[in-house]
């Protein structure tokens, strides 16, 4: 059974680094075990997450996600808090290239980023990306796919039964935005 590939991509000098890899990995490996006991068909039997700062490879089977600064003027939400709106953005071309983002603010002194929170965002717009689903398709399913996700928000069991096929969904991923630094190393 094959493995599926998360990269992730720091371009806002994150903190949390280590702690955002440990939620994301722990909402994948609930999903796998979680779809055998629902005898529902899932393509992968492990999840190897990684921060990349050369430029792996990133195959169409892969899932690459970005951590980057807000589009315009949103702030705070994201440090020291528990839960809020979703923020991040999913989307695609004509020729299915696609693109996730996480939005992470600058945070006040002494305020981090909740790397529970950014661990579970990665995995709602890792939904939207395996599942080519527009917010519209995917937030009424709630939990995970729903249009707020925290550090509490649970991944329901419909989250598994739609999301546990669609992890072997092949859609290139947009690798444009990745910085490569010569020699560096994945972390
Ligand atoms: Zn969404």
């Amino acid at each position: 059974m094959p493995t599926l590939k998360v990269y992730l991509v720091d371009n806002v000098a994150l903190t949390v680094k280590a702690d955002v890899k440990s939620q994301l990995e722990s909402v994948f490996t609930r999903l796998i075990a979680r779809a055998g006991q629902l005898k529902v068909t899932c393509g992968i039997d492990t999840v190897d997450v990684r921060w990349v700062t050369n430029c792996p490879t990133v195959n169409s089977d892969d899932l690459l996600i970005y951590f980057s600064s807000p589009p315009s003027g949103q702030g705070g939400f994201v440090c020291n808090q528990q839960s809020f709106g979703t923020r991040g953005l999913t989307s695609w071309n004509a020729q299915g290239v696609t693109r996730s983002d996480i939005f992470v603010p600058a945070c006040a002194p002494g305020a981090n980023p909740m790397a529970a929170v950014l661990g579970n965002l990665a995995f709602h717009e890792g939904m939207h990306n395996k599942l080519q689903m527009t917010n519209a398709q995917l937030h009424p399913h709630g939990g995970m796919a729903g249009a707020t996700v925290g550090a509490a928000t649970s991944l329901t069991d419909n989250n598994v039964r739609q999301m546990a096929p669609a992890l072997t969904n092949r859609h290139a991923q947009d690798a444009s935005g990745m910085v490569c630094l010569p020699g560096s190393l994945d972390l």
